[in-house]
């Protein structure tokens, strides 16, 4: 399975990054050695001293698809789930200036948290309209909602697709609203969608 994710989807979180607004989607890949294993804490990396946690709505591929079009991407997922992009900002802040590709800074071992719960999408109603949020230590540090995103999820899987083929079990991660920061050892942060505790991991 790959992991491609959305920069820049949410415009409050582009400004705070001062990022320029983009004209495509922003899309980058985790391979599956970057998802951080169940029941495992997330050990924050010795290469980085400024580590954020990013929340994000996730979609999982239920049937293998290229050049899908907008209107038909509904038939190619049912579950909706909630993770985090781990970033190494400062990495990520080196790298960008020199115009150099984000993968050490997003890619690394444990850099993808996949929720172990997913919901279908039947149930949660209109995707496009979800209320998610991401709290530290039980303090609510991330809010964001669907409606906000700059490319909804069928939007996405329609670009996503004319690059790359979409396969089962396939995840999107689809941007994270503003309120993204730092993770010190010790912190909990727990993820919500709607109602629905979606994870809790531990930062080590
Ligand atoms: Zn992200």
């Amino acid at each position: 399975m790959k992991i491609i994710c959305v920069g820049r989807n949410y415009t409050e979180h582009i400004e705070e990054l001062k990022n320029e607004k983009p004209d495509d989607p922003v899309i980058f890949q985790k391979p599956d050695t970057s998802i951080l294993l169940k029941k495992q804490p997330f050990f924050i990396p010795d290469f980085s001293n400024d580590v954020h946690y990013e929340v994000e709505v996730l979609v999982k591929i239920k049937k293998i698809g290229k050049h899908i079009q907008q209107k038909f991407a509904h038939k190619y997922y049912d579950e909706i789930g909630l993770g985090i992009d781990f970033t190494a900002r400062d990495l990520q802040q080196k790298l960008k200036d020199k115009g150099l590709p984000w993968e050490k800074a997003k890619a690394f071992d444990g850099a993808a948290v996949i929720g172990n719960k997913w919901l279908d999408k039947n149930q949660l109603g209109n995707v496009d309209k979800l209320n998610f949020s991401l709290l530290k230590n039980d303090v609510v540090v991330q809010q964001g909602n669907t409606s906000h995103m700059l490319w909804k999820i069928d939007e996405l899987i329609a670009y996503i697709s004319t690059y790359f083929t979409l396969k089962i079990g396939d995840i999107i991660f689809t941007g994270t609203p503003a309120g993204v920061g730092p993770v010190t050892p010790e912190d909990r942060l727990t993820g919500f969608l709607e109602d629905t505790k979606m994870f809790s991991i531990k930062v080590k």
